[in-house]
């Protein structure tokens, strides 16, 4: 049993205790209405890998449509409703008296009375987003009553409801696999990847100092490498492994890691709770070169030495491992999923002496040697192109910052500008800029730092002109250069066009795109008065749904429409239209 249910199953304990001295029902916190009709199949498990974070929730399959009932895990009041176009999309939360907050994400709508007072204040306030505290007296509901439609709103990547059970007080998401939520695990995870790292120059795996891929062999919940490895010096171990839970559920990740070597436990790792603000780490967890040049995610069984991320255990040490020479160590791995299934990979180790010994003429450095940034501290470099300022800890481990400064591409106003290296991971925002004296007059206020993707698309980093330079805030290293947004938003209606009779549309559709900097704002009005559209970046598209409480039927109306990009590049879109 995971560590930490324990003390949750002593704390259901107590609470039920004192529960029953008031009186009260005998409901745990964790005895949970599901959130869904019938049997649940997950698409994503609590604490699995995502890009830069730990996934707070479960993801449950909607049978691959939008539109299915979502319930009320427990009676409670609604405390927040948030819309938006990324992020959980429309979402709702629940408090709960037994210090329980849940929430219901990418939801396509919210039951009715809370879809017509949403509605109300997006009027008011002529505003898409919404993010509200509801006062709990608004919004009552009870266990397992219905609160909206399950949808594929916000940065969803499919038809699905994003669930989180979190304490009330911190906000802190929790494992809500361990409830009794009807999930039917009945297969173990799969372990299809081992990797071994040298953690100096002077280790060697196999005899090669590189990171070494080695072939996992087995089945049902058993595997071995099966010759002895062979190793010289410090080093330490990357895994791949996953969860399909059941033969309904889609691959998940796993839920917790142990290595033990010679039957000693040396290294943990689990998820049953973390604060948001810790969930950037998942970067330092796993090899994150490895995700950036292959898209694979690899669990580190080595921690570096900044990466403060509250779900490893403490066996001591830091997963690496000293290998002594001739001594042979038996090593396990052990992967676990939330419902108590696990998978081993065992395999034998030989402390080896390869006989390589460090070349003694140093090669000559390109360039005066590279400085090395520790983590702890404030680090920082300008230069005639390129300044840069990284608060400290924005490093999980110390680096010999590089950089460099290669040819301007055609449309941009400075030389690309190398940041270090795109597959080091970086944990908070810091401050960029760079030398905008190419840029004319005229331009600077379009300019913007855009950075080159993997697929060598310039793409926006945000920014803009200040005193010469062009500045910005990020969170990650690679190519950067200067670029200008001068191209307005393009607007493609879907479905209307002039004097159009729509009298039997239920919306009006509009594509909207934006090149560069990415669309700010969006104004509809119709005969003048603001007018709710809906936005779903992922898709570029906007919608208005025709709404008889607001529009006149039978009648010819004028839709005026305004886009606007991040750098005030406007286009402007009208149409009359009957309905
Ligand atoms: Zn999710």
């Amino acid at each position: 049993m995971p560590y930490s249910f324990a003390i949750w199953l002593t704390t259901i304990i107590t609470l039920c205790a004192s529960e029953l001295a008031h009186g009260q029902p005998t409901n745990s916190p964790f005895d949970l209405h599901p959130p869904l009709k019938g049997e649940l199949f997950l698409s994503g498990s609590f604490g699995e890998i995502r890009t830069n974070s730990f996934h707070a929730g479960l993801d449950f399959r909607t049978g691959g449509k939008i539109g299915q009932e979502v319930f009320a895990s427990e009676k409670g009041h609604i405390s927040r409703i948030r819309v938006g176009g990324t992020g959980f999309g429309k979402a709702i939360y629940i408090q709960h008296p037994n210090g329980l907050t849940t929430v219901y994400a990418h939801l396509d709508k919210f039951a009715p009375a809370i879809n017509e007072y949403v509605k109300e204040l997006q009027y008011e306030r002529q505003s898409f987003e919404i993010d509200i505290w509801v006062s709990a007296k608004d919004f009552p509901v009870k266990r397992g009553e219905f609160i909206g439609l399950s949808g594929n709103t916000g940065s969803s990547g499919g038809p699905h409801l994003h669930y989180e059970v979190r304490s009330t007080t911190n906000q802190i998401p929790m494992n809500p696999s361990f409830s009794n939520l009807p999930i039917r695990d009945n297969l173990k995870p799969v372990i299809n990847g081992l990797w071994i790292y040298p953690l100096d120059d002077s280790s060697y795996i196999q005899g090669k100092n590189n990171r070494t891929e080695l072939n996992v062999q087995g089945q049902n919940g058993s595997y071995t490498i099966k010759d002895t490895i062979r190793v010289q010096g410090t080093i330490g171990f990357g895994v791949k492994a996953y969860d399909y839970i059941n033969r309904g559920s889609l691959r998940c990740g796993i839920y917790g890691i142990r290595k033990h070597i010679n039957k000693r436990l040396t290294y943990q790792f689990s998820v049953d709770e973390f604060s948001f603000s810790e969930t950037r780490y998942a970067n330092s967890h796993i090899d994150f070169a490895l995700r950036q040049d292959e898209g694979k995610r690899v669990h580190k069984l080595f921690r570096e030495p900044n990466n403060l991320f509250s779900g490893y255990g403490s066996p001591g040490g830091n997963g690496r491992l000293q290998v002594a020479k001739d001594s042979v160590y038996h090593i396990t791995i052990t992967i676990e999923d939330s419902y108590g299934h696990t998978a081993y990979l065992n395999m034998v180790m030989q402390g080896s002496d390869f006989g390589i010994k460090k070349l003694d003429e140093p090669t000559p450095p390109l360039r005066p040697a590279n400085p090395l940034w520790l983590f702890y501290n404030d680090n920082s470099k300008a230069t005639e192109w390129f300044s840069i300022q990284l608060p400290k800890n924005s490093l999980y481990d110390n680096i010999n910052f590089t950089y460099q400064i290669t040819d301007t591409l055609s449309g941009s106003y400075s030389p690309v500008v190398r940041i270090h290296n795109a597959n080091t991971a970086v944990h908070r925002l810091y401050t960029l800029s760079i030398n905008a004296d190419s840029v004319p007059q005229n331009l600077k206020h379009k300019a913007l730092i855009g950075t080159i993707n993997r697929e060598g698309k310039v793409e926006s980093a945000g920014g803009q002109y200040t005193e010469g330079w062009v500045e910005t805030q990020t969170n990650f290293f690679g190519d950067f250069l200067i670029a200008i947004d001068t191209i307005a938003p393009t607007i493609t209606p879907q479905n209307m066009w002039e004097n159009m009779d729509m009298k039997k549309e239920k919306t009006i559709d509009i594509k909207v795109e934006d090149d560069l900097s990415g669309i700010a704002s969006i104004e509809g009005t119709i005969n003048g008065n603001w007018v709710l559209f809906e936005h779903d970046p992922k898709n570029n598209l906007i919608f208005y749904e025709f709404d008889n409480k607001r529009l006149e039927r039978n009648k010819t109306h004028k839709l005026h429409l305004t886009v606007t990009d991040n750098k005030e590049n406007t286009s402007i879109f009208e149409c009359k239209f009957l309905w």
